[in-house]
């Protein structure tokens, strides 16, 4: 079970070297959203706290925070899943217009959509 934390696809790479220098494996990849191409950066549970405090406090890192906390430990529910039923079923909820693809903070809870979710760089 890994998190995803959500950056931008230039910034994925610098992620992943930067967490690599500080000994945490993670792995990055693009994926289509409404407001472009995010880049998913994938860290193993147990280093989630590790990574997300590292990231937090490197400049120029940006990402996708919680607009009511700033953390970057968020969800994005309807990310395609390896289940090829369940992504026939988003794809169709996509067409049906039925997904709402919000983000969802881990840290508290609060939720929203895409499009108000900012790439926001740390300073
Ligand atoms: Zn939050």
């Amino acid at each position: 079970m890994n998190t995803a934390v959500y950056v931008t696809t230039e910034a994925a790479e610098d992620a992943v070297r930067l967490l690599a220098d500080q000994g945490i494996a993670s792995d990055a990849h693009e994926e289509p959203a409404n407001a472009g191409t995010l880049g998913v950066l994938r860290v193993g549970d147990h280093d989630v706290a590790a990574a997300v405090e590292i990231l937090t406090k490197s400049p120029g890192m940006a990402a996708i925070r919680c607009p009511e906390c700033g953390s970057l430990h968020v969800a994005y529910p309807n990310q395609p899943d390896a289940s090829p039923t369940a992504a026939l079923a988003a794809k169709i909820a996509e067409t049906l217009h039925l997904s709402e693809r919000n983000f969802f903070c881990h840290e508290c809870q609060y939720e929203w959509a895409e499009d108000q979710g900012a790439l926001v760089a740390a300073t």
